[in-house]
């Protein structure tokens, strides 16, 4: 039994419709009829095209900075060590000037914070730009794909190579693709290991094969990471393992950067001349030439709307621009926008005037507190850092001359780079004395 809203007259439910309702619905079907639907989906593989554009350049140049800065800051000298150190088995972090201690461990917590919280901030702002520009994953997959160009061709070639038999020619292309995503796969995990183990030394190490068992492990763990991902899983990596596809669109909204499909400009979609007037054949400016789909490193299609799979990387945008020019229509059928942007019609100035939001404010709010907590706290951070404990181990005692002996153990640290000098005194007892134990 129910009532309405602000009634005051109860509602009988009519149970016997819907009894009635229940029996009219069909038997399920005897076992022999039931067929099994497997819900796992093979993956398709698949070969994007090259393609050439501003946004193809911006990515290379990030693929060349992130690169350069990883392969590169192991090799560089601060002083008279690694500039970046993170020796595990002296338990020091060397950071540039900066020397962390497993004590620092906050600092390891800020950062991560503060990692996170860019993240919302530049993804509530920017969208997916990190996945389709700077995420390990997709600039390892562009230099896989750029040397298996190299070797086995462009989209058509190569999925003609897959297609053929094996012959000669196949098995030395794909044995010297191979070869080389091995060596390029090798070299980062070396890399890898140069920022725990002095880069130098263990290059010296590796010549005369004498590198330990725990660097040769992880040389090639690394190594098989970077082989497997970039040379195989590739886009599976972004759309079933990566937590970040999953949970960016809680940050997603209205005013956040996507690659959009003007699907009112583009639509109706279809082949024509290029000399034909799409106004009189009742055409859209889209010509449904799918090359925004064979360029996609995730392979889908643009034209159907905002899809979780999408890491923003602007193929499409670019590859779409070039066909607009060789038909003569304006560019930006496929183009960083928001989902406003498109709608109002709105120009660049308008949608850089709605990125400042509340959320992106209140992000920008905490990020700004937790980073200046931080760089202030490193600041006044004391190089010296000191422990004083009662020694358990030892009771209290009474020793000549009635003097009650108390054990304390100190350990001091010296966190700089250069000896010091420190003096160790008591205050506050009366005819104190004191002896060193050990060290
Ligand atoms: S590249 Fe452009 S014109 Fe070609 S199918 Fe895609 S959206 Fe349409
Ligand atoms: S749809 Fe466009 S922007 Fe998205 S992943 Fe594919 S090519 Fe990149």
């Amino acid at each position: 039994m129910t009532s309405s809203p602000g009634g005051t007259e109860p509602r009988v439910i009519p149970i016997v419709a819907l009894a009635q309702a229940a029996a009219e619905v069909p038997p399920l079907p005897a076992e022999a009829d039931e067929t099994m639907v497997s819900l796992y989906e093979a993956r398709k593989k698949i070969y994007p095209r090259s393609v050439t554009g501003r946004f193809v350049n911006w990515r290379w140049a990030f693929v060349w900075l992130t690169q350069l800065v990883f392969y590169g800051l192991p090799w560089l000298e601060w002083g008279q060590r690694q500039a970046v150190l993170f020796d595990l088995g002296a338990r020091r972090f060397y950071i540039f000037g900066l020397v962390l201690y497993p004590q620092d461990f906050i600092y390891l917590t800020g950062l991560l914070v503060i990692s996170a919280l860019s993240l919302f901030l530049f993804t509530a702002v920017a969208g997916r730009l990190w996945c389709g520009y700077a995420c390990p994953q997709t600039v390892y997959t562009e230099i896989f794909l750029w040397i298996e160009r190299k070797v086995e061709g462009d989209r058509s070639a190569r999925m003609r190579l897959d297609g053929a038999s094996m012959s000669l020619e196949k098995l030395v292309k794909k044995w010297f693709k191979h070869f080389l995503w091995v060596a390029v796969a090798l070299w980062t995990g070396f890399t890898f290991v140069g920022y725990f183990t002095p880069v130098r030394e263990l290059g010296m190490e590796f010549l005369q094969t004498r590198m330990s068992s725990w660097e040769v492990f992880w040389t090639i763990f690394y190594g098989f990471a970077t082989y497997g991902n970039a040379g195989f899983m590739r886009e599976q990596v972004c759309k079933y393992m990566c937590p970040y596809a999953r949970f960016q669109s809680a940050m997603f909204d209205s005013d956040t950067l996507i690659v959009s499909y003007d699907t009112e400009r583009g639509e109706p979609r279809g082949a024509r001349s290029r000399k034909a007037d799409p106004a009189t054949l009742n055409l859209g400016a889209c010509v449904d030439c799918s090359l925004c789909v064979q360029v996609c490193p995730t392979g889908i299609d643009i034209r159907n709307g905002l899809q979780y799979e999408c890491i923003g990387c602007g193929a499409c945008a670019d590859v779409c621009d070039t066909v607009m020019d060789k038909m003569g229509y304006a560019r930006g059928l496929v183009k960083y926008s928001t989902q406003n942007g498109v709608q109002n019609h709105w120009s660049g100035r308008e949608i850089v005037r709605h990125v400042l939001r509340p959320r992106v404010l209140v992000y920008s709010a905490i990020l700004g507190t937790v980073v200046v907590a931080m760089m202030v706290s490193l600041a006044l951070r004391t190089p010296f850092k000191v422990d004083v404990v009662r020694d358990r181990a030892t009771l209290a005692r009474i020793v000549a001359g009635g003097k009650i002996e108390n054990v304390y153990r100190l350990q001091v640290m010296n966190a700089t780079e250069t000896a010091q000098r420190f003096r160790i005194g008591v205050s506050g007892l009366p005819g104190w004395w004191w002896r060193r134990s050990r060290c």
